[in-house]
């Protein structure tokens, strides 16, 4: 469904609902003119952007329970007991969605989500690049195995339990299918081991997955031929649902894997999403000329083909994903525990980085490990780190953190700026984080986890107006992700709504402090419930949803 038809569709429906009947038994009123509705909150004097791309205009809005019952011109609608809002000419916007995340455990730890929060994020969708956690346990404090969920329902169910602070979609991952069935195989799936997969998939699908995610740069999706994916693909026939990737390659290989990702998503619904779009390493810049006009052809063949991007230049993921051939296929049981107890193994390890390791070394930094000693080399880079242990090189750091038994988060400059801002500037791309939630008091990793938002909107904006920043934040990946009843700030919807500052609303996280509070955002409302303020003598509640996608 194109951007129009969602939004007529959506008006359509939010028209169709009975007004009267979502504001029934309040005694409570605003009134515009003759006529009164009831309401528990009335924001006044606020600059509405209503998600739509539509130019802004100074409006009031009125929410009963957890939705949106009235949007009328500034000082038209009058209250009679309910609790208003002064917004003062600041932006009311609808809640952010977070397209591309890996919540899918942190939402148990902190399902306050206070980086979604502090950003303006309201919808969270995790099960990205493959990888969804409904498929592994949850591990206990002792990191003992406490439970297995086995299904994806059951999944939802104790997410649900969870109470987080934000709205929750999930995708089903296909290295967690793969990892479940066959473990690290690096071989083609037998027909009983495809069946179960499909099985499962299929499960998922109807029990509200909102997608089907792919990590094919991953293991073990990695072992995985075009073909595989393309058969599970084709479960999503029908239903409305994307193929959602991280590529193959996002480097020498990018357009290949790009035309795979085309491919799949062919024999799927039709339906793409293109994960944190980018062409890493300066040899690569000179291609996402090409990567848009692929992206185009197959629009002009009906295809659904959006992507997503966070608006920084350095990625970040386990240092391990930069061991070079042959190693790059050895699977992590085997890689770090021979790294750590055979020391032949690290030379030769050591020797391939040489051979055919990047060079750029410099611009990896580490940022994020479980183990305590490597806490002084937060945000520096191997260069500097080889220095701190004692004037080794750069890829003899690497292998020596490798070797430590399990491999630390590492960001990778490997981007282009200008690349970046054009990707942010099209029609096409909505933001996705790629974080995962994290506490309010949780620094180290990378800025994006707090700053993903503002900055998208800060380097947006240089080229588009803040009204299609907006939609791209809001109706456009609800359309994409058929996320029902959200994005939009109209009667019918869910008030899921931002009050901002959008000329001081902007990011202050970097690699030294990840965790700095991104300033702008005034207050953060999801389903009608104040989730968020600065103000720390603000009460706020939990109140997102587990979205079943249907
Ligand atoms: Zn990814």
């Amino acid at each position: 469904m194109n951007r129009r038809d969602f939004i007529k569709r959506a008006l359509t429906l939010a028209a169709l609902m009975p007004v009267g009947k979502l504001c029934a038994n309040s005694g409570i009123t605003v009134s515009k003119g003759s006529g009164n509705i009831s309401a528990d909150l009335l924001f006044t004097n606020v600059e509405l952007y209503d998600g739509t791309g539509k130019a802004p205009f100074m409006a009031d809005v009125a929410v009963k329970d957890d939705k949106i019952v009235q949007v009328a011109a500034s000082g038209t609608l009058k209250r009679t007991g309910c609790t208003v809002i002064d917004g003062h000419g600041k932006a009311l916007v609808p809640g952010f969605i977070d397209v591309h995340t890996h919540s899918d455990s942190a939402v148990f730890r902190i399902p306050s989500a206070d980086s979604k929060l502090m950003q303006g994020v309201t919808t969270d969708i995790s099960g990205n690049c493959g990888s969804s956690y409904y498929l592994r346990g949850a591990r206990g404090a002792k990191g003992k195995l406490k439970k297995m969920y086995g299904n994806f329902g059951a999944y939802l169910d104790v997410v649900e339990k969870a109470s987080p602070a934000v709205n929750v979609a999930h995708l089903c991952g296909h290295n967690s299918l793969r990892l479940h069935v066959m473990n690290y195989e690096n071989r083609p799936p037998t027909r009983e081991e495809m069946r179960r997969m499909k099985e499962l998939l299929a499960d998922a699908l109807a029990n509200g997955a909102a997608g089907f995610s792919s990590g094919l740069y991953y293991l073990p999706g990695k072992y995985a031929a075009t073909d595989e994916v393309k058969e599970l693909a084709a479960l999503l026939k029908g239903s409305g649902k994307p193929y959602v990737t991280h590529m193959r390659s996002e480097s020498d290989t990018v357009l290949e894997a790009l035309a795979e990702a085309i491919e799949i998503a062919r024999a799927g619904d039709n339906n793409l999403q293109v994960s944190h779009i980018k062409t890493c390493f300066d040899r690569n810049w000179g291609k996402l000329d090409k990567m848009f006009k692929m992206m185009d052809e197959a629009r002009r063949a009906g295809m659904n083909v959006m992507a997503d991007r966070y608006p920084y230049i350095y990625s970040s993921t386990s240092l391990k994903s930069i061991v070079p051939a042959p190693f790059d296929k050895a699977n992590p049981t085997e890689l770090f525990g021979r790294l750590k107890n055979d020391a032949s193994y690290r030379a030769k390890l050591l020797e391939a980085f040489y051979a055919r390791g990047r060079k750029d070394m410099d611009r990896v930094i580490l940022v994020r490990s479980a183990i305590p000693e490597h806490r002084p080399y937060y945000a520096k880079n191997m260069v500097e780190i080889g220095r701190m242990m004692g004037g080794l090189s750069p890829q003899e750091a690497v292998v020596k953190l490798l070797s430590s038994g399990r491999a630390p988060s590492a960001a990778f400059g490997s981007m282009n700026e200008e690349n970046m801002k054009r990707i942010l500037a099209d029609p096409y791309v909505m933001c996705g984080s790629d974080s995962s939630i994290f506490a309010r008091r949780s620094s180290g990793g990378h800025p994006r986890a707090f700053g993903s938002f503002p900055l998208f909107f800060r380097t947006a904006v240089q080229s588009c107006s803040c009204a299609e920043v907006i939609r791209r934040m809001t109706s456009l990946p609800a359309a994409k992700f058929n996320i029902r009843g959200r994005g939009v700030i109209a009667p019918g919807f869910f008030a899921d709504m931002v009050l901002l500052d959008l000329k001081t609303y902007d990011s202050k996280a970097d690699f030294a402090v990840t965790n700095r509070a991104p300033t702008g955002i005034e207050a953060v409302y999801v389903n009608g419930k104040l989730a968020y303020s600065p103000d720390s003598g603000a009460k706020t509640l939990r109140a997102g949803k587990v979205l079943r996608i249907k």
